[in-house]
Parts: structure tokens; sequence; C-alpha cells
């Protein structure tokens, strides 16, 4: 009876498993101490018949000893489980990723392009470095007009021949506009988005380079009420659907009629406040009826087409809308700054 209540704890020992430390500590506790299965086999040895303790005396201690070894092994086994989860515990969190954001210009860009397209117009690119011929010529800047020379353009190379072959980073992004024109007969219905410069100092409102976005629309019968109604869903779109429009009399050298378009303040909803300087509108674009010069020089009939065109400031959005102090922010690349726009993207 004895012999084989050993052989079956010899087996159970052998067989012993724990997947921690308090496992382990159970394991000694019922083999191993003073109250446990080992101790309890010494007691009863004084039991066993004359001739049989030897055999179990050895028995007992086999067993103790498998135990004691196995107990070992267990511990060895979990100290190295524990030291290698150091290097993969499934528990721990995620480092976190560091994410961007897309930068305010580039959201209130893609807002402005979204509102565009929905209502039918596609998007064109065109160079920031072009000749005069299609920045101010074609758009009907005489070569002595006084506009050329208010844009304070960058120029990189002055031809000795041509004014019209002068090199130059382009002053607005009407030059996206000439070269459609040129290749294009109507209807065509584009806007141009990008970057623009001008030989200004650098300062909280101004600055050397900036983005612009402009809209061409040409074809038979286009007309200013056209150009209104487009305008009026543009800014009910961007600046909520309680926003008013007004249009002032202006002047550019390749619209006429031209208009600088305001819009209600979305501050104080047009009663007037500090950042409306209480007038109750704020300017956001100017816009107007493509001149028939710029039409016939750029290859399209003007008895038969007619076109409006509108220009705005990306930048000017964007301060609008999120109120910016200062424009330098803009370019200055402080992370800082580019993710308080994390939720508006
Ligand atoms: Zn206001």
């Amino acid at each position: 009876m004895m012999l084989e209540k050993i052989e079956e704890l010899l087996k159970e020992v052998n067989n012993l498993k724990a997947s921690n430390a308090e496992e382990i500590e159970q394991l000694r506790l019922k083999y191993l101490s003073k109250k446990g299965e080992i101790t309890a086999l010494m007691a009863d040895f004084r039991n066993v018949a004359a001739d049989q303790k030897k055999v179990v005396g050895m028995k007992i201690n086999e067993l103790k000893q498998a135990a004691m070894q196995k107990i070992n092994e267990l511990k060895e086994q979990n100290a190295e489980a524990e030291e290698s989860a150091d290097d993969i515990d499934l528990t721990r969190s995620a480092y976190p990723i560091a994410l961007g954001t897309r930068h305010p210009l580039t959201i209130v860009k893609n807002q402005i392009i979204d509102i565009f397209q929905r209502m039918g117009f596609t998007l064109a690119e065109g160079p920031e470095i072009d000749d005069d011929l299609h920045v101010f010529t074609k758009l009907n800047f005489a070569a002595d007009h006084p506009a050329r020379d208010m844009q304070d353009t960058f120029f990189i190379e002055q031809s000795a021949s041509e004014v019209t072959k002068n090199i130059l980073l382009r002053s607005h992004t009407s030059n996206d506009q000439s070269r459609i024109m040129e290749r294009q007969q109507p209807p065509i219905r584009v806007i141009c988005p990008g970057r623009v410069y001008r030989n200004e100092a650098i300062s909280a409102r101004a600055h050397c380079f900036f983005h612009q976005l402009e809209g061409l629309y040409i074809d038979k019968n286009v007309s200013f009420t056209d150009l209104k109604q487009v305008l009026l869903t543009f800014a009910r779109e961007l600046f909520g659907p309680d926003t008013k429009i007004r249009l002032r009399p202006s002047y550019f050298p390749f619209t006429e009629p031209s208009a600088e378009m305001d819009i209600s303040c979305h501050i104080c909803g047009g009663k007037g406040c500090g950042f409306c300087k209480h007038t109750g509108w704020v300017e956001i674009l100017g816009c107007g009826m493509v001149d028939p010069n710029v039409l016939e020089a750029c290859g399209i009939d003007s008895k038969v087409y007619t076109g409006y065109a509108f220009g705005l400031g990306i930048e000017r959005i964007t301060n609008l809308k999120y109120r910016v102090a200062d424009l330098r922010m803009f370019s200055e690349n402080d992370v800082r700054f580019l993710d308080e726009f994390v939720s508006a993207d």
C-alpha cells in the first residue's frame, strides 16, 4: 500500500506544471512543507514492516529528491519566462505613433476645392516660374501698366529684346488661366490653386510668398449674375448658410467690370465687432467678367464667348476661419502651431 502511494506521488511530481511563482509555492507547500505529502509519508514510515523499511525508505527519499528537483526546475523555468517576457509584454499599451496633421492652409485649400468641384469646376495647376507673356501680357497688363510695377515681382531673367520674354516668379496664379485658355476652347470651368511670390517685406501681415486660388468660367452667355450666384454659394458653404455677400466696384487689368467681394462678418453676424472693424463686413476676394482683351489675347473669340474670373488668398480665408494672428506662423513649421489643427482636418 505504502509503495503504491509513493509510486503514485512520484508520477504526480514528475508531471507537475506551474505558470507562475505563486503556483510553484503552492506545489512546494503541497509536497515539501511540514504539512505536506512527503512529511506525512515519513510519519507513516514507523508503521512499515521491518523487512520493508529499507525499500520504502529509499523510495520516500527518491520521491523527496524528485519533488525538490522538479520544483527547482519549475522555479528556473518561471524566472526565465519572466525575463524574456520583458522583451515582449503583450499587456503593455502600444508605443504612440507620432502622426502629423495637414497644414492649415492645405485644410482650407481642400475645403475650397471641394466646394467648387461640387459646382462643376475642375482642378488645374500651372508653373510657379513663368514668362511675362503668360503672367502679365496676355492678361491685359500693358507693358507700361502701373499694375505691373505694383506687383513688385521677383524677376529671374530679364530679356534684353522683349519684355514679354522676362522670366519671373509668378505674382498671381492667373498665368494658369492664360495657359488654359491658350490650349483649350470653351467651355472652360477651372480652379487654379497655387503658390505666388511678391517682393514684400516679411511681417505679421505680409509675406514674400503666399497662396491663391483663382477660378475661371468661360462659355456662351456667361453673365455677372452667374458669377454672383456661384460666389454666394461658395461663401455660404464655407462660412455658413446665413452668410451674406456684397460686391463693391473695383479695378483689375484682366476683368471688366471688376469687384471686391465682402462677406457678412462671421464673428458678429454682421452687427459689427472688433474683427470687422465695426463695419459688419470682411473682404474675401476679387472678381469680375473676363476682359474681352484677355479672351482675344488667348485665342478665344470674345464675340462668341464671355466669362468670369475670381481670385482669393488662401491665407486670408484661413485667417478668417481660424484667426491666425501672424502670417509668418504658416511657414515656420512650428509643430505646436500645426498641432492645433488636428481636429480641423
Ligand atoms: Zn464682426
